[in-house]
């Protein structure tokens, strides 16, 4: 690590995360790979050029930087936050949001109900 590295963030240092681009497996350094006999703390670039997807197989160039997982940076990450609402079809998203907004609107008359 170069001068360069210690006046970077907290969030800037967060090892980055690595998503398989053939089967979308992420590799997580602060977990390793247990099959791979890679420790846990060992980043991506650390690791050996022979190293495979434990999932499918695909070599390391196949792999793309996805960020760190507590960074807030990263945008092809946030598709799978968000409780999956992210991947909803749009149809799918209309019936959650009338669906909340039915069941609000039956909760507000059940007030007057009470009087
Ligand atoms: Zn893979």
């Amino acid at each position: 690590m170069s001068e360069q590295a210690k006046e970077q963030t907290l969030a800037e240092q967060a090892p980055d995360n690595y998503e398989c681009r053939v089967c979308g497996y992420v590799y997580e350094p602060g977990k390793g790979d247990n099959n791979g006999n890679v420790s846990p703390g060992t980043l991506f670039t650390d690791l050996s050029n022979d190293w495979r997807c434990p999932i499918c197989g695909a070599r390391k160039t196949q792999f793309d930087n996805v960020g760190a997982s507590d960074a807030p940076s990263g945008f092809q990450e946030n598709l799978q936050f968000g409780l999956g609402v992210n991947t909803l079809t749009p149809r799918q998203k209309n019936v959650l949001i009338f669906g909340c907004l039915a069941l609000g609107f039956l909760f507000f008359l059940s007030l007057y109900g009470l009087q």
